[in-house]
């Protein structure tokens, strides 16, 4: 049997999410998550799996695992215990989610010094994110020195934008010596669901126009001209665009000159409010759409208002990406949200029938985690929900680098 494991990392600054596929068939081994890491109450689930789901025997611990070496050790000896162990001849790969890759990295990259420095060269660009990756990467590396060691960046797939869209209307200068620009993110997602779209239309990629509406907690909208991205909401950071669970997304930027000169807030400060304390938190006390929902159906007046605003904004998105696309085929909603709210998904296309944008309400109430058509047959654009799934992506990336 030839080898062919790749183990997915997706190192977050006190957390550690992991999944080791069989890429002979796309199948899931196992899967699993350490959490606090750096803590007394430190978690780890791990999750032995069939490859069509749970193999049963979930397993848990807690304590503290005081930092990211010790979390990797940990899953190894668990998945060691199903012999699955990171030192196993099965694995020809680690790929790590990386969320900035700026400028330099559009492609999946093998990871070697200068790599990882770059890498970390563009943590001003992704503070919170890219130091926890560049862990992740130096801890695999570190057990597994042998193995090839791939960067997959959030940001690759929007490394198409046309650099008119791309470009923010400032100083170029300024722009220029700051690294000023759209870079956007979720990009693996973008490109998996933008793929598995087509494939349900059972059409070529490069024949099909698609808005994905990736809606998690973070929510990125993304205009997709056969397999291509043209435009995604996300910027500079994953602050623009849609509004999200806790961040608000776009506003006017002179909102930050009023509230650090007239309400005395640091930057610091504005960065939390922003990304940690608005959007649907900030609006209405709760970020889980779930909640908002329920609270809405309740008729709480600013849960209504939150779920307005978050539809509005959706809306917008729809029709400009419709305007950059000319010619849209399909419309799909993936992530936490997008596949399982279907009154979310209900509330963004109603009234967008001169668009050629309508549901099949039966449809789009069935719960399924397959991806599945929620417009009529006579639709001019396809709606569909279409799962996400990042780690499969992540590891056909590095596979097919180290194979190729
Ligand atoms: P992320 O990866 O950004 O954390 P996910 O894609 O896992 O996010 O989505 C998480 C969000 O999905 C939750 O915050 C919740 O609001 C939403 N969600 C999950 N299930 C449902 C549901 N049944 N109805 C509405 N929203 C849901």
């Amino acid at each position: 049997m030839t080898a062919s494991r790749v183990l997915v990392l997706n190192s977050g600054s006190s957390s550690l999410k992991y999944q080791l596929l069989d890429m002979a068939d796309g199948s899931r081994l196992a899967a699993g998550l350490v959490e606090r890491i750096g803590e007394e109450s430190s978690r780890l689930v791990h999750e032995p799996l069939t490859g069509q789901g749970a193999a049963g025997g979930r397993r848990e611990r807690t304590g503290a695992i005081p930092d990211h070496r010790a979390a990797l050790r940990a899953v190894s000896e668990e998945m060691a215990a199903d012999g699955l162990g990171i030192d196993s001849p099965e694995l020809v790969a680690v790929g790590h989610r990386v969320v900035h890759g700026g400028t330099k990295f559009t492609r999946p990259t093998v990871i070697d010094d200068a790599v990882l420095e770059e890498i970390r060269g563009l943590v001003p660009l992704a503070p919170l994110h890219n130091p926890a990756n560049v862990t992740g990467i130096e801890v695999a590396r570190a057990l597994r020195p042998d193995l090839p060691q791939v960067a997959v960046f959030d940001t690759a797939f929007h490394s198409t934008m046309p650099e008119h869209v791309a470009r923010y209307a400032i100083d170029a200068a300024t722009a220029e010596k700051y690294s000023v620009r759209r870079y956007g993110f979720h990009g693996t997602s973008h490109a998996y669901v933008s793929r598995a779209t087509a494939a349900l239309l059972g059409k070529p990629v490069e024949d099909v126009n698609v808005i994905v509406l990736h809606l998690g907690n973070g929510a990125s909208a993304s205009a997709v001209r056969g397999g291509v991205c043209e435009e995604t909401s996300m910027g500079l950071t994953p602050l623009e665009g849609l509004v999200m669970g806790t961040r608000s997304g776009d506003l006017d930027p002179a909102v930050v000159f009023h509230l650090a000169r007239v309400g005395g807030l640091s930057v610091d400060e504005i960065d939390s409010l922003l990304n940690k304390k608005s959007g649907l938190l900030g609006m209405c006390g709760d970020n889980d759409m779930r909640e908002v929902l329920r609270r809405a159906g309740e008729g709480d007046e600013s849960a209504r208002l939150a779920f307005a605003s978050y539809i509005h904004r959706l809306k917008k998105y729809i029709g400009a990406y419709s305007a950059v696309l000319g010619r849209v085929d399909a419309v799909a909603f993936t992530a936490g949200v997008g596949e399982n709210a279907a009154q979310v998904r209900e509330a963004a296309v109603d009234g967008l029938a001169g668009l050629g944008l309508t549901l099949d309400p039966e449809a789009n109430a069935v719960r399924s985690a397959q991806p599945r058509l929620i417009s009529p047959q006579y639709a001019r654009v396809a709606v569909a929900v279409v799962p996400t799934d990042e780690e499969l992506e992540i590891a056909t990336q590095a596979y097919a680098l180290v194979t190729q």
